[in-house]
């Protein structure tokens, strides 16, 4: 809790009972921001209290895809209150970035360096007042940069989640962000593997990018101590995609389809 307003702590210290799983993955596009957002709201539908932190520099979409772009946080004495959305707090590095005529937030915050990443993130952490969280989600920038990093100091708690698709090379560049990850003490807990099969309308399934990353990517990150496995595998959907960009999770308004049956399943298990 927010002391006085000058001596703040981490909100997600040791002693937390938040639950945190960072999303992350080995490159852009594969979906992380869509899951993450996705998975957030179906959480919240089963009546936990849930935030998301959307840390990923190079898009932070999490906003659009649940359909308060261009919210601000309220700020409230020295507190910062994060807006909400389909009952999420969600906090984005793009609401702390003054946008430009030209509208090229995103090229200024990659810009940043590590140093003012890592001062970002810890403000979110201790400024932004989630109040007490059952879990809390981190979208982390695809790869193994700086954020990472910070994460790795600033939540040694978190619990990591990796994205591929299911093509063979994604599997590897997926292994190489969990690695990092592990490094700095994280615990990886499993692998989803997105835009898998297309189902077709005859019942057979298209597998438009391969199959096997998934399994692929879990059975390279398995240790003996530490088993990772395929927490979920969510098919290509034109509604997921459709519901990204209109704001509307399909996890709400499609919950018979099969991306989003994969995604609230997903979330039963956390
Ligand atoms: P990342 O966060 O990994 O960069 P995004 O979540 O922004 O990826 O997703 C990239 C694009 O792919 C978005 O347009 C999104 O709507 C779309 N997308 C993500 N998952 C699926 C899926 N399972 N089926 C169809 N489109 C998807």
């Amino acid at each position: 809790k927010l002391r006085g307003g000058r001596a703040k702590t981490m909100q997600f210290g040791p002693d937390s009972l938040t639950r945190i799983y960072a999303v992350t993955s080995g490159k852009g596009g594969v979906g992380k921001s869509t899951l993450t957002a996705n998975l957030g709201v179906a959480l919240a539908a089963r009546g936990l209290r849930v935030g998301i932190v959307d840390a990923d520099v190079f898009g932070f979409s999490i906003p659009g895809i649940l359909g308060i772009a261009g919210a601000k946080p309220t700020q409230v004495n020295e507190m910062i209150l994060p807006p909400l959305a389909h009952d999420v707090k969600v906090i984005s590095i793009g609401m702390f970035v003054p946008s430009t005529s030209s509208g090229q937030a995103a090229d200024r915050v990659v810009s940043w360096r590590g140093p003012m990443l890592h001062r970002t993130i810890q403000q979110f952490l201790t400024d932004v007042y989630f109040g007490d969280l059952d879990i809390l989600l981190l979208d982390l920038p695809p790869g193994t940069g700086d954020i990472a990093i910070s994460i790795g100091q600033l939540l040694p708690q978190a619990e990591i989640i990796v994205v591929t698709t299911p093509q063979p090379a994604a599997a590897e560049v997926a292994e190489r962000s969990a690695l990092v990850a592990r490094q700095t003490g994280q615990k990886v807990i499993g692998v989803v593997e997105n835009m898998a099969g297309l189902p077709q309308a005859d019942g057979s399934i298209l597998d438009i990018f391969g199959s096997g990353g998934g399994a692929d990517a879990a059975a390279r990150l398995s240790t003996p101590e530490e088993p990772v496995t395929v927490l979920a595998s969510i098919p290509l959907s034109i509604a997921l995609r459709e519901g990204g960009d209109t704001g509307r999770p399909i996890v709400l308004t499609h919950p018979d389809e099969p991306a989003a049956r994969a995604i609230t399943e997903l979330a039963a298990q956390l």
